[in-house]
């Protein structure tokens, strides 16, 4: 019953209606647009699209063209051209209708068919599993948009009536669409300037992925949106009093700013809805750039602005080509609120996006101004075409589109685009791989710097190398730019390989010695006519094979054994696994580096299971190919995973390891009360913590408190000591790890 009203309020929200969309809502929206559009070919296009689509129905039990006409609706809202308003119409036949790209081409025109195959989702059968067929499909989305960003606009448009809809799908396939909505589809509306769209699809992506906070933070709002009404308007008032006597004409609008954007805030600040300053916004519209300067003047000498706050995007546009000026001023009650000035064209612009730079007659699209969104895209294809891993592209494709960008410069004055957040390394595998392998240092406007700085737009960048430097682990968490990322990370895999085969040979050797044979006396040729019978077609996989365990030694060394005799061996038996001690043997003879002694040339990770913490009993697990997995001794994944107890290993944490973190998360139980949530920040801050997630609910019923929390711990001790903190509050019933 809740969750129906709420489904409700967004549906309200985002301007559903409870009927469903018909012909005539979509003509009569093209036509106060185009009032001498070519309505015949409108017509057509629906009537085709219904007779395509007739006796299928949606999962609501409605008939399934409800959908496309819904689609058409949103985009003929938009304003954009005929072909466009069409596709929504057929966007689905290719897909779901016995229907032909030459039927579209031959009755539509080419542009409306390329539009409904750019759409349309890449056949099913060719792919190995579901990521491939995934990436593949977004390859082919975003090769299409860079061609004709009509077929982004039809996406989003299809994506926006489905998350409309959601509520008819499974609780699981509503949080994957919505996390992909989320993570590739605001953001591409985003980037082309489409904000309507984006904050719709966020605003319902949001209520499904967290329910709770969302009708939570509703809630506040609209606590706060009463007590701060009044103010508001008495400020609206005055906006307009000062503008009017400075002789500025403009219109003065207020807002509240969406939900999620809110919700963002409040994550990233970890701060409560009192120390947002700007979930309410006025916006000033004018006539030209040069009044937005003049009113910016006049509302900073009415009210204090908030140092820091203030922000050009008209001298500096964002990569959306968004501009705005933005300040943020102090109300007499100590009240903050935020202003935005922009003139009625760039407002357009940032309702619109890349659809305002386009040119119509009698609703025809004429002219394709503006190139640079289609620039982007078309870099976002060029970057992403040599990844062949399809986790790899996904992660990268998901990465550059939330990413804003910085420019910076070379010392010969040569312009470099960078995610925001970037450091030397980024730019130095910008310019060259090798540049960047080979990197140890850089100066930053003449001064010197670590890799690790962060780079501000405007900086001139300047890059120091050495020949003996080498790429390493700790590079992955320096880098911001995903091609950067990707090169240090094929360089890691060619190395990791090196010393696999390296490994597997000594570990064979060693097998081998067991027997009394020594691998010297047996000849190459052998060692690789058995390797192939093994299936393995060059000698350098067969040892990267048992160096990275894929095959056991057992099982590589047998081909070479008299029949019967492989489980007999001679050496000295001890309890410790052989393949423990032959990595052990080969791991002391290096440097120390990483958390796990005695593994330091293997590859050696933390198990996700129970995620160790510095300090934790652990134990190893030799993996299939992926190197030892590092477990807490009593990981519940790991006693079930121990069939093989050869597989198991000793290990230890590198008491030499400076400095280490480990994120883990807490759940605390409380009595409800105020104050609990100030004096459970302030532990923490007493434990010195860093707090990367905080999320409190209460239970009014049962008058719990539960807080969520992820940590940042250095070592056990100091994870206890959180504890102890934490124990010492009044009202804390209970605390517990979770990992
Ligand atoms: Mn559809």
């Amino acid at each position: 019953m809740v969750l129906k009203k709420a489904i409700q309020t967004v549906a309200q929200l985002v301007g559903v209606s409870a009927q469903p969309v018909r012909y005539d809502d979509v003509l009569e929206e093209v036509l106060s647009h185009h009032p001498d559009a070519e309505t015949d070919y409108l017509a057509k296009a629906y009537a085709f699209g219904a007779k395509a689509h007739a006796g299928q129905v949606r999962k609501s039990g409605e008939p399934y063209y409800q959908h496309p006409t819904a689609v058409a609706y949103h985009l003929a809202k938009t304003g954009l051209d005929l072909d466009t308003v069409a596709a929504g119409f057929l966007h689905d036949v290719l897909e779901d209708c016995p229907v032909e790209y030459k039927d579209l081409e031959t009755n539509f025109g080419h542009d409306l068919a390329e539009i409904v195959n750019g759409v349309t989702k890449l056949g099913k059968v060719k792919f190995q599993d579901k990521a491939q067929a995934q990436a593949e499909s977004y390859r082919k989305m975003i090769l299409a948009m860079s061609k004709d960003l009509r077929v982004l606009i039809v996406k989003l448009a299809d994506r926006l009536h489905n998350m409309q809809t959601l509520e008819h799908l499974n609780p699981e396939k509503q949080k994957r669409i919505s996390k992909e909505t989320l993570e590739i589809y605001a953001p591409l509306a985003h980037r082309i300037g489409m904000s309507q769209f984006k904050t719709e699809l966020e605003t319902l992506a949001f209520y499904y992925l967290e329910p709770e906070s969302y009708s939570e933070l509703k809630r506040q709002l609209d606590t706060r949106q009463k007590i701060s009404h009044k103010t508001m308007d008495s400020i609206g008032h005055e906006i307009r009093a000062v503008l009017e006597k400075n002789q500025l004409e403009s219109d003065v609008t207020s807002r509240v700013k969406s939900e999620y954007s809110i919700f963002q805030k409040l994550k990233k600040k970890q701060t409560t809805i009192e120390g947002i300053y700007d979930y309410y916004a006025f916006r000033i519209l004018t006539d030209s750039v040069r009044e937005c300067y003049a009113v910016l003047g006049a509302l900073h000498e009415r009210w204090k602005p908030i140092p820091g706050r203030f922000k050009d995007f008209i001298a500096t546009p964002k990569p959306n080509l968004y501009q705005s000026l933005h300040t943020t001023l102090i109300a007499e009650n100590g009240m903050p609120f935020e202003v935005q000035i922009r003139t009625h064209m760039m407002h357009r612009l940032a309702e619109e996006g890349v659809a305002a730079h386009w040119t119509y007659k009698r609703g025809r699209l004429l002219s394709v101004g503006k190139s640079e969104y289609t620039a982007w895209l078309r870099k976002l294809v060029d970057e992403n075409k040599d990844m062949s891993d399809h986790e790899e592209f996904l992660e990268s494709l998901k990465a550059q589109l939330v990413n804003d960008e910085i420019l910076v410069f070379t010392p010969a004055g040569e312009i470099k685009t960078l995610p925001k957040g970037a450091t030397p390394l980024d730019f130095a595998y910008q310019i060259h791989t090798e540049l960047g392998h080979h990197t140890i240092g850089a100066k930053i406007d003449g001064k010197m710097t670590s890799l690790r700085s962060t780079l501000q737009t405007g900086n001139i960048v300047e890059i120091l190398t050495s020949p003996n430097q080498r790429p390493s682990q700790e590079w992955l968490k320096i880098v911001k730019s995903h091609s950067a990322r990707h090169k240090i990370r094929q360089w890691l895999r060619t190395e990791e390989k090196k010393k696999s085969i390296e490994l597997g040979h000594q570990i064979f050797e060693k097998e081998l010695k067991r027997y009394k044979i020594a691998l010297k006396t047996i000849s190459r040729d052998l060692v690789q006519g058995k390797a192939e019978g093994l299936g393995y077609k060059k000698l350098d996989d067969f040892y990267s094979a048992i160096g990275f365990g894929h095959i056991t030694p057992a099982k590589a060394i047998a081909p070479f054994l008299p029949e019967g005799t492989l489980d007999k061996p001679t050496g000295d038996e001890v309890r410790e696994s052989r393949i423990a001690k032959a990595i052990n043997r080969l791991a002391r003879k290096k440097g120390a580096q990483v958390t796990v002694k005695g593994q330091e040339d293997v590859l050696v990770y933390l198990a996700k299971c129970c995620s160790p913490i510095f300090g934790d009993p652990i134990v190893g697990y030799i993996t299939r190919g992926r190197g030892v997995a590092v477990h807490k001794r009593d990981c519940a994944g790991l006693q079930r995973s121990l069939n093989d107890p050869e597989r198991r290993i000793e290990v230890e944490w590198d008491k030499n390891y400076d400095n280490p973190v480990f994120s883990v998360r807490v759940l605390v139980h409380t009595e409800e009360r105020p104050g609990m949530l100030l004096d459970i920040t302030q532990a923490l801050k007493d434990a010195k913590t860093n707090v990367r997630k905080f999320q409190a609910s209460v239970n009014v019923e049962k008058n719990l408190g539960v807080f969520d929390i992820v940590i940042e711990v250095n070592t056990i001790n100091h994870l206890e000591n959180v504890f102890k903190h934490l124990r010492k509050i009044k009202g804390v019933l209970s605390q517990q790890r979770v990992k």
